[in-house]
């Protein structure tokens, strides 16, 4: 191999950018040419590939988003799109690609590999944690410190007030977040996508905190969950319980920010792995790190098998949230 070519794919993620400085780094070190293509599948379609040197990528471990940009490109789901995409990695003499994203952009590589044998490895980045066979994606730690220490400042104005707050946090299909941060914060309770939650049980919880003395009550919510979103949920409870409740979103500031430490070690450990990988032949592989370890998973598994919640952390809430 000769020439590598590194994008950053679906949503982005903090993290992305010291995963981009390491790629370019040990790839430089071994060797290797590298090639930045801008705006994910979609820059890779209109050919936007810039040669990236030692100095391309300094001075940005500490900053969020992506230097190359990222996208969501619908040509590229169709095989026609893919064979394009093929056409102008060859023309630009790129043999092997790394791919910074989650699960979808996974799929999209390995399609690409399947059908024109380009050799791509992955490596996890998005805030939601939900890829299978890894403990854990770059830019979650950070989306999770975030929404903590947003939560922190609303459990002030909480207790000030003895107000029932819904914190709305990112994860359309997961709760990695949410019940990250529902720990982290001391929430009283979460709700996530993935269990069903009885809101006459959760008024009955919040109401007898209340009785127990409990001033600040904080209920984390999934954006992705089955009963709805934060503000109906909070409505809801407050003509139930004859309380006042409030609804708070975070939303996109949740993606943004400079990455956390536990980041970008991860990020940079993972883009010399995936280097590594490529020229060891593991391609068609997502790099990660389970137990400490960098582990290479097959692509396909990171769709195909879902990540579990840690059921442990519930109980905790539980006893905890009191
Ligand atoms: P993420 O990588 O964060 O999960 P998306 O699911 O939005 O983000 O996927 C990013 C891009 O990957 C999509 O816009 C599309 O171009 C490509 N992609 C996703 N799923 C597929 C698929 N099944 N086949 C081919 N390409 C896909």
């Amino acid at each position: 191999m000769n020439r590598l070519g590194i994008l950053t794919s679906g949503g982005d993620a903090p993290g992305m950018n010291a995963c981009i400085r390491a790629v370019v780094r040990h790839a430089l070190n071994e060797g290797l040419e590298v090639m930045g293509i801008r705006r994910g599948y979609s820059g890779l379609l209109a050919g936007e590939v810039v040669k990236l040197n030692f100095r391309s990528v300094a001075n940005i471990i500490q900053r969020g988003g992506t230097i190359l940009e990222t996208s969501r490109c619908a040509d590229f789901l169709k095989p026609e799109g893919r064979r394009d995409a093929a056409v102008v990695l060859e023309q630009n003499g790129i043999d092997g690609l790394v791919i910074v994203g989650g699960d979808g952009s996974f799929r999209g590589a390995s399609a690409l590999m399947e059908e024109t044998s380009t050799m791509v490895i992955g490596v996890p980045a998005t805030i939601d944690n939900d890829v299978y066979g890894i403990d854990y994606t770059i830019g979650f730690d950070t989306a999770v410190n975030t929404a903590m220490e947003a939560i922190d400042k609303v459990r002030d104005t909480a207790d000030a007030f003895e107000r029932i707050f819904f914190v709305e946090v990112m994860g359309r299909d997961a709760g990695f977040i949410a019940l990250q941060v529902a720990v982290a914060a001391g929430a009283a309770e979460v709700i996530v996508p993935e269990q069903k939650t009885d809101l006459d049980q959760l008024c009955r919880t919040l109401s007898d905190n209340f009785k127990r003395g409990k001033r600040s009550n904080i209920v984390v919510v999934a954006e992705g969950n089955k009963l709805g979103h934060s503000l109906q949920i909070a409505q809801y409870v407050e003509n139930r319980l004859n309380t006042s409740c409030r609804a708070c979103v975070l939303g996109h500031l949740q993606r943004g920010g400079a990455p956390t430490a536990k980041d970008r070690v991860l990020a940079t450990r993972l883009g010399a792995a995936a280097v590594e990988g490529i020229l060891k032949g593991k391609h068609g592989h997502m790099v990660g790190q389970r137990n400490g370890q960098v582990v290479y998973v097959p692509m396909r598994e990171t769709w195909e098998k879902k990540k579990e919640l840690a059921v442990h952390l519930f109980e905790s809430l539980k006893v905890l949230g009191k």
